[in-house]
């Protein structure tokens, strides 16, 4: 890209982004919007000015979903232009906490019931949003629409939920919830507890720590509930120790409803919370792509950076990742995200990214790299083994199907489980029963593997034989 096409992108999003701002609409603070866009092609950077006169009053969830607008913006402008990896607003040059700086947070965790080599591995997994109180009407409130049959707030913890029980029962890592799933209801708003901000169900849990679910205890206006909700998430997560966040959301774009697919996010600067974010993308897409339904569902497997509230107050030795799962704004996004078999392919591939960054492992194809001919004596048995690359999750299956049996034998088709973490390769065993003696016979079958979140291998075909010991 040339700088005359760099002016003219520029020129672009400016004009672009200007009409989102205006029919965004100002928020408290803001006298007025002027944007500008620069855009570092090097650094693949974005940086969106609003203006020095539209620093807000706070530096809150009301900036933060404004910003957000007009990032979602230009990712749809850029998208066949250049990449570009980080997104930033900024007012008058300066970023939003130069004008608002963000008050200390005390990050402690909680006291040391366990000596570090016994310390659980804790994820925190948070649903996006929820009702919160609304100070100045006097009502509980959710800031996200209803769209295509859905709202975000109500369908998060739905993901959040069997999130958790995948990263427990196949990465086998311990879970902290910053909202729950509880049915019971929250009194003073009459709405079920699961329905709730991660505030309102932090401060239930955890009454004598407001440094968790009120850091901003001087924080005034409509939004002062949510823009607290934001933060506790990561203070939470820092509470209780948490080495890896997850935060869960789904997407709206009312200016273009036909955008899809899933993306991720992580604290720009914060290059290993990059690498995690990605390896849980790259999962993701692996075990929703693995069904043939939602084969071509779109998952951007580069995460974004850019400046967010429930990462930015996240341990920096910790890794912290928020992932947009669909787009409720899209008719055919909004079904999957309300769809079972979806979601269940979404956070069997959460927890595996998840999985994969812990053990340190790259996010490869699953797939069959040789099964060699053997052959051995009918009547006892020999082994013969499936070399293969990637990083199933156990118990995998091995299905058999027969390609071509040798005349007098009988073949079937079988599926066996090898139900504990094996490397690869994995030995199996042959073992054929004659029906008359002396009749030896080779075989051809068709062979591939099926990991527990349902992704497949391409099948392999070999051949074996069984020579007969004894004569005719
Ligand atoms: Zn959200």
């Amino acid at each position: 890209m040339d700088s005359f096409d760099r002016a003219e992108t520029e020129g672009l999003l400016a004009r672009e982004l200007q009409e989102v701002a205006d029919k965004y609409g100002l928020l408290p603070g803001q006298k007025r919007i002027q944007i500008t866009a620069n855009l570092g092609f090097k650094e693949r950077k974005l940086v969106i000015d609003l203006g020095r006169d539209a620093v807000p009053s706070t530096a809150g969830a009301g900036s933060e979903q404004q910003c957000q607008a007009l990032v979602s913006t230009s990712i749809g402008i850029l998208q066949d232009i250049i990449s570009v990896n980080e997104f930033f607003c900024t007012y008058g040059g300066k970023d939003i906490y130069y004008y608002h700086p963000e008050p200390p947070t005390r990050s402690a965790p909680t006291a040391g019931a366990h000596r570090q080599d016994q310390a659980p591995t804790i994820v925190m997994v948070s649903a996006g949003h929820g009702y919160f109180f609304n100070a100045v009407s006097g009502n509980w409130e959710t800031r996200r629409p209803l769209m295509n049959g859905m709202q975000e707030d109500f369908v998060t913890p739905y993901f959040a939920r069997d999130v958790s029980t995948q990263i427990i029962n196949k990465a086998h890592l311990s879970v902290a919830k910053a909202r729950t799933n509880v049915t019971t209801i929250h009194v003073p708003s009459g709405h079920p507890w699961w329905k709730m901000s991660a505030r309102t169900w932090l401060e239930n849990q955890y009454p004598s720590n407001p440094d968790i679910w009120n850091s901003l205890p001087n924080a005034t206006g409509p939004d002062a509930q949510e823009s607290n909700d934001i933060r506790a998430r990561p203070l939470f997560a820092n509470h209780v120790n948490a080495n890896y966040s997850l935060h869960i959301h789904t997407n709206g774009f009312i200016e273009d409803t036909s955008r899809r697919g899933t993306i991720g996010l992580y604290q720009a600067g914060r290059t290993e919370d990059a690498v995690y974010a990605a390896r849980i993308l790259c999962a993701m897409k692996e075990t929703i792509q693995a069904n043939p339904n939602y084969a071509t569902w779109n998952v951007d497997v580069a995460p974004r950076g850019g400046n967010y509230g429930e990462l930015r107050l996240t341990d920096t030795a910790k890794r912290a990742a928020l992932i947009e799962v669909g787009f409720h704004s899209n008719p055919q996004d909004a079904a999957a995200l309300q769809n079972d078999t979806f979601r269940s392919l979404a956070v069997a591939g959460m927890a595996k990214g998840i999985r994969l960054y812990k053990e340190g492992k790259q996010c490869a194809t699953f797939k069959i790299d040789s099964i060699p001919t053997v052959s051995g004596p009918v009547g006892k048995p020999f082994n013969y083994a499936i070399s293969y690359s990637g990083n199933p999750t156990y118990p995998i299956k091995v299905q058999s199907e027969p390609v071509s049996c040798a005349t007098g034998w009988n073949c079937n088709s079988f599926s066996r489980t090898v139900s504990s973490p094996e490397s690869s390769p994995i030995t199996q065993q042959i073992n054929c029963t004659a029906g008359q003696p002396g009749l030896s016979g080779t075989f051809r079958y068709k062979r591939w593997l099926v990991d527990a979140d349902g992704v497949k291998t391409a099948p392999v075909e070999h051949t074996y034989t069984c020579n007969a010991t004894t004569s005719p």
